[in-house]
C-alpha cells in the first residue's frame, strides 16, 4: 500500500519514511502544503499522515482542498501537544484519525493499519482467505497453519490483495499502489512478483481474470 508523508520537520520525516518502509509501505514524501496538496489530488494513496504546522501552506486547508475536490482516502493528521482545538477542527475537516506529538512510532503504525483496513470495510487486523491468513500487525503470512517466507516485494503485494479479496486488481492499480512515485515502474514487474508469490500459495489462490488483472479466492 502507498502512503503520502506530509511533514516538515526533516529528522521526523525521515525516521517515520523509514519506519512506513519497514512496515511494507510505498512511501512518497512532501515537506510543504503545495506539494502536499498537488500529490493528494492526483496520486491514489491508500492513505496519508498529514502534519498541520506545514510551509507554504497549512495542513488543514491541504485537507479541506482534498475533500472538496472529492478526495476521499484515509488521513490521519499530526497535531501539535495539548492543541484540543486542533484534533476538534481536524476531524470536522475530513481527518479520520490523529495523533498528537510526540508520539510512538507503534501507535502511528497501528492506526495506519486501522485506517487501511477500515477503508475496505475490513474489522479484524487478521485477514484470511481460504486456509491463507496474513496478520497485518506482525506481517506474518501462514497457510494451513504453517509460516510462508515472502520477500518485501512479495508481501505488499499480497497485503494489497488480501485487504481486496473478491475483487478484481488490474496491474496498473497494483503498479500505481506498490512503488512510490520515484520508483522506475514496469508493469511487467507485476507479473514476475505475482509468479513468484503464486509458487509459495495454494494452487488457484491468485486467478489471472483475462485483460482484467488479478483475484485473490478462497478456492
Ligand atoms: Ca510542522
Amino acid at each position: 500500500m502507498r502512503i503520502l508523508l506530509v511533514e516538515d520537520e526533516a529528522l521526523l520525516r525521515r525516521q517515520l519514511r523509514a519506519a512506513l518502509i519497514e512496515a511494507g509501505y510505498a512511501v512518497d514524501e512532501a515537506d510543504n502544503g503545495v506539494d502536499a496538496q498537488h500529490l493528494g489530488a492526483t496520486e491514489p494513496y491508500d492513505a496519508v499522515v498529514l502534519d498541520l504546522g506545514l510551509p507554504r501552506l497549512d495542513g488543514l486547508t491541504v485537507l479541506q482542498r482534498w475533500r472538496g475536490a472529492g478526495r476521499t482516502m484515509p488521513v490521519l493528521i499530526l497535531t501539535a501537544r495539548d492543541s484540543w482545538h486542533e484534533k476538534v477542527t481536524g476531524i470536522d475537516t475530513g481527518a479520520d484519525d490523529y495523533l498528537a506529538k510526540p508520539f510512538h512510532t507503534e501507535e502511528l503504525l497501528a492506526r495506519l493499519r486501522a485506517l487501511t483496513r477500515r477503508a475496505q470495510g475490513l474489522a479484524s487486523p487478521l485477514l484470511q482467505c481460504g486456509e491463507l491468513t496474513l496478520d497485518t500487525r506482525s506481517g506474518r503470512v501462514t497457510v494451513a497453519g504453517q509460516v510462508v517466507a515472502l520477500t518485501s516485494h512479495e508481501y505488499r503485494l499480497l497485503a494489497y490483495l488480501m485487504h481486496r479479496p473478491g475483487r478484481v486488481v488490474s496491474r496498473s492499480e497494483l503498479t500505481e499502489h506498490l512503488y512510490a512515485q520515484d520508483f522506475d515502474r514496469d508493469s511487467n514487474t507485476i507479473e514476475v512478483f505475482v509468479a513468484r508469490l503464486r509458487r509459495k500459495l495454494p494452487p488457484q489462490t491468485i486467478e489471472t481474470v483475462r485483460g482484467l488483472g488479478y483475484r485473490l479466492t478462497a478456492d
